[in-house]
């Protein structure tokens, strides 16, 4: 079946229409709204209110499996999850995660019910757990609005048939704890050196996805989830495009990331917002509305112009997401082919993947606070300061992407000290071990010239 046809390859089986008749009845796909038609193109059944996906009029049921069955191929086809996996799901409260919860929640359910069958019951079910990084401290809403969005998603999660692991709900400042006491004010004065808003929040994103980290590896989660779709990445495509950041862009669109010492996986990266939002609207799945997260700089000009494309048609997001995904992916992007190193504590595995896998699995180097991997110049640039480095901030700095020197690091050189002093030592840690374990080589190497010279 063509990648082009309205399924995606879920398989919806004879009535998938062909891709001409799906290019032809693109542009009756408006904004996901709902709209009456004589007959669902998948059932042939016509009862009730059909939903638009893809040009073809379903009714409602064919219109929920049609999204399951994108979700479930996702799943399997890229083996996010295993029956040994605790997986965290980053939820916002909105659409998307709320569908990417009840999705994950339904394949578990249905997981259970297996397992309750089988004799054997050997293969264990998959875990999962929520988590909310509570943003509340950098936004200005009345706490009483946050009390209710943080109600809302306790609500939420507890309605559920099958129990999550555990709700964690992580106020962004926490990243900075233990190391230090007053998280809330390091937070605030390390966002206060970036002046750049464009940077700001890019650098809050990196902060979120730390945070996710941290509850992962300290609640034994092996995955963590996100609930980003379709429109999110298309809009991660443009203004990456804008910020000249070409290079590192594949390895943020695909649905898989292992850069982090728990992986990463993007199951609803083929859905359009507007279906997800449709499918809340039609089962009556709750959402939380009272915290969203205007964007600012280039983000929020590149937001509105995905919103306006989309007014006009909205599967210009899937030429775009799918566009991107023509570009090379990283080899982080992936699993190991063989599926044996998933069931290694992920902090082992990158020890193991470059025993067998000639594709130099992770070499490439990335940057110390979004994690992008260095480009061909960047790597240059960064050995050619590193020899001249005098002090361990000038050994951070080339150790930073091109696009974190222009929008995020403090303007002025003489703050990049105090700039790196408030980072989590998560981020400077690893730059540390790598400079340490490079000048043991060093040292080894010098020994064993010096021992040669002896003889
Ligand atoms: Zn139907
Ligand atoms: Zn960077």
């Amino acid at each position: 079946m063509a990648a082009a046809s309205s399924c995606g390859g879920a398989g919806c089986g004879p009535h998938c229409p062909p891709a001409a008749v799906v290019a032809e009845d693109a542009t009756a796909e408006r904004l996901g709204r709902l709209s009456l038609s004589r007959d669902c193109g998948r059932c042939g059944g016509g009862a009730g209110a059909v939903a638009v996906a893809g040009g073809v009029g379903l009714c409602g049921e064919c219109f929920r499996a049609h999204l399951f069955g994108k979700f479930k191929l996702s799943v399997t086809s890229n083996a996010m999850v295993r029956p040994t996996d605790s997986v965290l799901l980053a939820f916002s409260g909105g659409p998307a995660s709320r569908v990417a919860l009840q999705f994950i929640h339904e394949m578990r359910s249905k997981a259970i019910e297996s397992w309750d069958a089988s004799n054997s019951q050997a293969l264990p079910v998959f875990r999962v757990g929520v988590a909310f990084v509570d943003e509340s401290v950098l936004c200005s809403k009345p706490e009483q609005e946050i009390d209710m969005a943080i109600e809302d998603i306790k609500s939420i999660v507890s309605s559920l048939s099958v129990g999550v692991k555990a709700t964690h709900i992580a106020p962004l400042e926490d990243v900075f704890s233990p190391e230090s006491t007053d998280g809330e004010g390091r937070l605030r004065e390390v966002v206060g050196l970036i002046d750049d808003d464009t940077g700001k929040e890019d650098f809050l994103q990196c902060l979120r996805m730390l945070s996710l980290q941290k509850i992962a590896l300290e609640n034994g989660y092996t995955k963590i989830m996100l609930g980003a779709c379709a429109s999110a990445i298309a809009c991660h495509v443009l203004s990456a495009t804008v910020k000249g950041r070409g290079y590192s862009l594949p390895a943020d669109v695909q649905y898989v990331d292992t850069r982090w010492e728990i992986p990463v996986v993007v199951p609803l990266r083929d859905c359009l917002a507007q279906g997800l939002s449709l499918l809340c609207e039609l089962d009556s799945l709750k959402t939380q509305q009272h915290l969203d997260r205007p964007s600012n700089g280039i983000n929020r000009l590149v937001a509105s112009f995905i919103e306006r494309l989309l007014e006009e048609n909205p599967s210009r997001e899937h030429t775009i997401v799918r566009t991107a995904q023509k570009l090379k992916p990283f080899s982080f992007n992936k699993f190991s082919a063989d599926g044996y190193h998933d069931f290694l504590p992920s902090r082992l595995r990158p020890k193991f993947q470059n025993v067998d896998n000639d594709e130099s699995t992770f070499s490439e180097i990335l940057c110390l606070i979004c994690g992008s991997p260095f480009s061909e110049s960047e790597l240059r640039n960064m050995e050619s300061t590193k020899h001249k480095a005098q002090k361990k901030t000038d050994l951070y700095t080339a150790h930073c992407c091109q696009n974190c020197h222009f929008q995020i690091l403090p303007s002025g050189g003489n703050l990049y000290e105090h700039f790196f002093s408030l980072l989590p030592k998560f981020w400077t840690g690893k730059v540390d071990t790598v400079s340490a374990s490079h000048s043991l080589l060093r040292d080894q190497i010098e020994e064993y010239l010096l021992e040669d010279n002896d003889d």
